[in-house]
């Protein structure tokens, strides 16, 4: 089949999930040491996460002000003052996330090579530039790729846009991830195939209904892209 293929990085190519997963472990037990319930700020910083995205962005900056908010959230409710020692957890929880190791899937620099010699490939990843080049940089897998596009969000219209700077007729075009929300329902809204790779754990955000447009597979491990192009 004549076709080109995007192909999402975080959470499909390797993991991301468990470092921020991690992140939000120390900040609940830094919480729970001064005396909140880990429960209420899990619930808190999980509301402002998911309403901060639209306003700065996915990303270790934006999680960091996530928690920063939160923190204050409970801090003015009991009349506690932010402390430079508090300061230092967010920075450092921050860069953990920023500059976590970046290990490929089992499989997943062979399956690339393999698509590479068949298709066009385009990474396509949202969040912030320079974080996820650093990324794509650690992972050193820019050279599968045609080229890399950083995008601030993944909805229909910035597929389309993609399209159109590519000269790419959606139904030529596939687009494979780890989410519902960001790498299938909105390129099968503007008519492009859509491949799921399946995680077990996801973000809360990515969980929504997946809408596919019947141009569709659902696969569990990246290596199974061979049976399908
Ligand atoms: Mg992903």
């Amino acid at each position: 089949m004549s076709c080109t293929l995007f192909i999402d990085a975080d959470d499909t190519l390797w993991e991301n999930f468990a470092y921020f997963e991690a992140a939000r472990e120390r900040f609940l037990a830094w919480m729970e040491q001064g005396g909140y319930a880990r429960n209420e700020v899990d619930v808190v910083l999980n509301r402002i996460d998911s309403e901060r995205t639209h306003e700065i962005g996915f990303g270790s900056m934006g999680y960091r002000e996530a928690m920063r908010r939160t923190m204050l959230f409970f801090y003015e409710k009991t009349g506690r003052e932010k402390t430079a020692r508090d300061t230092v957890l967010l920075d450092e929880i921050q860069r953990s996330v920023h500059l976590h190791p970046v290990e490929l899937y089992p499989g997943v620099a062979e399956t690339l090579a393999y698509l590479r010699e068949k298709y066009p490939l385009f990474l396509v990843t949202k969040g912030v530039e320079d974080e996820q080049s650093g990324k794509v940089e650690r992972a050193n897998v820019a050279g599968y790729f045609k080229d890399v596009f950083v995008i601030p969000d993944k909805t229909p219209a910035q597929y389309r846009e993609l399209m159109s700077i590519l000269a790419i007729s959606p139904c030529d075009a596939w687009m494979i991830g780890n989410s519902p929300r960001s790498d299938i329902n909105p390129p099968a809204e503007i008519g492009m195939g859509t491949v799921l790779v399946k995680k077990e754990r996801a973000w809360d955000f990515e969980e929504v209904p997946l809408k596919h447009n019947g141009r569709f597979h659902e696969i569990t491990d990246f290596r199974q892209l061979k049976e399908i192009f």
